[in-house]
């Protein structure tokens, strides 16, 4: 626990303006813009102090992919000034180190209960308010729900047989112990090559007596690059902070990445090379997605990337069978996450680091001593899980959320979720989320796409508030047309075709839809900003209504 004081509630009920479920970068913004309003806030967090995905993943190597000084909240120019981050891309200490200083430094912990978990919430018709309850026996009566959840805070434990029956210790990346974990000596199975994996592996590598990682699926990465910054360079950018904080709210990703200007297939192979060149060396995550213009809607084009990826993974890797099995072909460059990496493909030029190709040879089991494939039996003294998250609507059906006339969002998304401009789901007044599914979020720079919802909601509320409304629901109408949509623009790239967590693919009989809104931060910005200045267009707004008259008002 922190050593906050937190607000512990007691048994009985307590009323407040709004009530915020989580206590990540979203939670800590939103108690921040909502106490300026004036509201009485109640927080809850299931974890033990602040941070969310940064309190969670603990792993070794864990460390943000989108440069430390794009990944940082910009709503008060003097934090910004004061924290200098160490390096181009933080680890996970260091960006926690971060959300505890912003909490300290704006007092964010005084309404927040730690070690508790939203279980239900009921939307309340009658008094036109939601009524919470925790994992705590807390019981809460709020106008407002924000979820501040998170798009991957759910952690995914693959559906293996006998997962329980193994001996060693397990970890799960989204899940590491608190405590130092010793792996020194061990033979460790590592199960899941995605960006946890990937930065994970070659740090396990270094400790272990042996590493033997199981893949299902290659990942494309690419190297971050990753260096101490250079203090004249920090100097420079802060100067300028306001003007490239406001030309990475105007970006397409929330971060600044130079347009391409051409398609792949319109420059000759030299050209092309020497531009797949010069992004893989920059070292960002955007840098070869946006080499060309058509990467994410040509096969063709996107064929190139993929080719110049595995290239480098031959180049790389010494044994030719081993580059092979490191080597995406099954789906399209970028259309799952791609990663950043230090040392991923190298690692694998170790004695002591074997692949498991389970692709082929399918794990039947887990042992007591270690991993069954069809082929052979690993023994492990160790085994870490990688393998991702219930992502997007996993952290919103968590709790049982009930909304107008009994509806259960459970059942309302069990075709998939379905929410207007990702803020928003049509029966569940006054809920409203944080970089949820129909929103840019996991596409984008995460804290431009926080600070956006958390401001929109802000100003919402503050309208409503003026304007004597007691609810905001969603019309029916309104999020038909933005889910077909967002629909639409997804089925214009190649994205749809990948089995990632985008589209649920990695969370057996989750529907299949992709869950973002890839149309980017300039359209969802002018949609969401022309909504709040139409009156909250596709919204239905219910007045508060008169007080019942006192008794002795009421005409004899
Ligand atoms: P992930 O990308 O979903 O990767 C999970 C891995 O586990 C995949 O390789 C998956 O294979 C494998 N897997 C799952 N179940 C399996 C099973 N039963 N048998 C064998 N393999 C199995 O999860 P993640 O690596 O935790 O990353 C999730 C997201 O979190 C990332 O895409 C990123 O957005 C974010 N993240 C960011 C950072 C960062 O900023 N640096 C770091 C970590 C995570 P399949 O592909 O075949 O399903």
């Amino acid at each position: 626990m922190q050593g906050w004081e937190n607000r512990v509630v007691t048994d009985s009920r307590i009323d407040v303006d709004a009530v915020v479920v989580g206590a990540g970068f979203a939670g800590l913004y939103a108690q921040y813009r909502l106490r300026q309003l004036g509201l009485t806030l109640q927080g809850y967090e299931a974890a033990g102090g602040v941070g969310g995905t940064w309190w969670w993943n603990r792993y070794p190597g864990a460390r943000c992919d989108v440069e430390s000084m794009d990944y940082c909240y910009s709503f008060s120019p003097e934090l910004e000034q004061e924290w200098t981050w160490s390096e181009r891309y933080a680890t996970q200490p260091e960006i926690l180190r971060y959300a505890n200083h912003v909490a300290e430094r704006f007092d964010l912990c005084r309404d927040i209960q730690f070690e508790t978990r939203v279980t239900a919430a009921t939307w309340d018709e009658s008094a036109q308010r939601w009524d919470i309850a925790t994992d705590r026996g807390d019981r809460v009566s709020a106008q407002f729900c924000i979820m501040a959840t998170g798009c991957l805070s759910a952690a995914k434990e693959p559906e293996i047989d006998g997962i329980d029956s193994f001996r060693g210790p397990t970890f799960h990346t989204g899940r590491w112990p608190h405590e130092p974990v010793d792996l020194g000596g061990l033979r460790v199975g590592v199960i899941g090559t995605g960006s946890s994996g990937i930065q994970s592996i070659p740090l396990i590598a270094r400790e272990a007596a042996h590493v033997t990682v199981f893949q299902r699926t290659p990942n494309f990465t690419m190297p971050a690059k990753n260096a101490p910054l250079d203090p004249e360079a920090v100097k420079e950018r802060k100067a300028r902070a306001a003007e490239i904080r406001q030309a990475m709210r105007e970006s397409r990703a929330g971060v600044i990445v130079p347009m391409p200007e051409h398609s792949a297939l319109a420059v000759d192979p030299e050209a092309r090379a020497a531009k797949y060149d010069t992004a893989w060396e920059c070292g960002t995550l955007y840098g070869m997605v946006a080499a060309f213009t058509d990467l994410l809607v040509d096969r063709d084009a996107n064929e190139t990337a993929a080719e110049y990826v595995r290239s480098r993974i031959r180049e790389i890797v010494n044994d030719p069978e081993i580059a092979e099995l490191l080597s995406p072909r099954g789906h399209p460059f970028g259309t799952k996450r791609p990663c950043l990496d230090s040392d991923y493909y190298a690692t694998y030029n170790r004695d002591d680091v074997s692949l498991v190709d389970v692709r082929a040879t399918p794990i039947v089991e887990i042992t007591a001593d270690g991993i069954r494939t069809t082929d052979d039996h690993y023994e492990l003294d160790a085994i870490v899980f990688a393998t991702g998250f219930d992502a997007m609507t996993g952290p919103l059906l968590g709790p049982a959320i009930t909304g107008v006339g009994g509806l259960r969002l459970r059942d309302k998304w069990s075709a998939g979720p379905r929410t207007y401009l990702g803020l928003a789901t049509a029966g569940f007044p006054n809920l409203f989320i944080i970089t949820g599914p129909g929103s840019p979020s996991v596409l984008v720079n995460m804290l431009v796409a926080i600070e956006q919802h958390v401001d929109w909601v802000a100003d919402c509320i503050a309208y409503l508030r003026e304007h004597d409304v007691a609810a905001i629901d969603a019309t029916a109408e309104a999020e038909d047309a933005w889910v077909e949509h967002v629909n639409q623009v997804a089925n214009l790239t190649l994205f749809p075709i990948a089995n990632s967590w985008y589209v649920g693919a990695n969370v057996p009989g989750k529907p299949r839809v992709f869950m973002p809104y890839i149309g980017g931060l300039p359209r969802y910005t002018d949609v969401i900003d022309g909504v709040a200045a139409d009156d909250y267009r596709g919204f239905e707004l219910v007045p508060t209504r008169a007080p019942a008259p006192e008794p002795s008002a009421l005409p004899r």
